[in-house]
């Protein structure tokens, strides 16, 4: 019979990392798995809302998550897991790239992914004017012109948060008609800075250093480009639930993870945390990841020793 583990922790993002220094105060015998060392932390030029740090780049908390986690010996393995199932009651098979694993708890931190575009000048200037995540980045546009792109409630959200900001906000989108809610677009209409771009699309998103202009599908006000500081994209996410779905976990209509308040699934002995999951209120930040995973170890912890 394979060893046993009490946890296994799926995911080095935030989620996953805090699940782990937690576990190891908890003396949980546990491992984390992880393809890439704080997931899209990577991603955050400066991070500027993780308190404690006026302002760190996101490499650097990286580290610093790393540092703390391998401070109680333990180490990351780089190995994408592959599949997951329920061998017996209470145990749990984790098969990765290069092995199977059995754990009494498993811990799912596998993130998610903000839908890109896929235009040229998305990727390059990521951090230097193209941003998904307005709660983030909104402070940096103060007194300059941006654009958000997308047609629904996020998208509407994310321009009325960035009007407190901007000098002027574009809201561009397919379609005629935006999908958001009565009270988002009544406050839309309220607010001078708004202007809406309707049934346009980005083609390209252009600049030297960083953004300056975006081409569009079509003309407006006789221009087939518009000159902006920002871009904001707001299409949508996608949760990494595949391995979940296996084990018939239960998601909601958006594919996230369904938590309760102590991050259990609908499956004993499965927990989730971070931003696969219903939790925090659909507040998808590194706080309230390293939140869900601290909980998620403690709920594993009084599963495994406790019960
Ligand atoms: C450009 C950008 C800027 C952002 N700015 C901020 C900001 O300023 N402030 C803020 O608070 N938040 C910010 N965020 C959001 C924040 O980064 C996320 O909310 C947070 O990282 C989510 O953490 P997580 O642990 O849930 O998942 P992730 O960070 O997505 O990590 C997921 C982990 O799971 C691993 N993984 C996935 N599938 C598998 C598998 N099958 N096997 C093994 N490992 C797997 C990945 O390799 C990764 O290690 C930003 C995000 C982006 C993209």
């Amino acid at each position: 019979m394979d060893k046993t583990f009490d946890l296994i922790i799926i995911g080095a993002g935030p989620s996953g990392l805090a699940a782990s220094v937690y576990a190891s105060r908890y003396k949980l015998e546990h491992l984390i798995f992880g393809m890439e060392d704080g997931g899209q932390m990577n991603e955050i030029h400066q991070i500027e809302n993780w308190p404690g740090n006026i302002s760190i780049s996101g490499r650097e908390l990286v580290g610093n998550f790393i540092s703390h986690v391998e401070n109680y010996g333990v180490k990351i393995n780089h190995e994408s897991v592959v599949n997951l199932k329920k061998i017996a009651d209470e145990r749990f098979e984790v098969e990765t790239s290069r092995g199977k694993y059995v754990a009494r708890s498993v811990i799912l931190a596998m993130g998610a992914e903000y839908r890109r575009m896929n235009i040229p000048g998305e990727k390059e200037f990521i951090g230097k004017g193209v941003s998904y995540c307005a709660t983030c980045d909104a402070m940096f546009f103060k007194d300059k012109t941006v654009a958000v792109i997308g047609g629904g409630n996020s998208a509407a959200v994310v321009a009325l948060e960035l009007a407190d900001f901007a000098d002027k906000v574009y809201l561009i989108y397919h379609g005629n008609k935006l999908t958001a809610e009565p009270v988002w677009m009544e406050k839309m209409a309220d607010s001078a800075k708004i202007t809406k771009v309707d049934d346009t699309g980005v083609l390209e998103i252009k600049g030297e250093e960083k953004v300056e202009k975006i081409i569009l599908d079509k003309p407006h006000e006789d221009k087939t480009f518009l000159k902006v500081d920002g871009v904001f994209i707001e299409i949508g996410s996608e949760p990494g639930v595949e391995l979940a779905r296996k084990l018939g976990i239960e998601t909601d209509d958006g594919n996230y993870i369904k938590v309760n308040a102590d991050q259990s699934t609908s499956l004993p002995g499965i927990f989730a945390a971070g931003d696969i999951t219903t939790g925090s209120n659909k507040f998808r930040q590194v706080l309230t990841a390293a939140s869900e995973g601290a909980i998620a170890s403690s709920s594993a912890y009084k599963f495994v020793k406790l019960k």
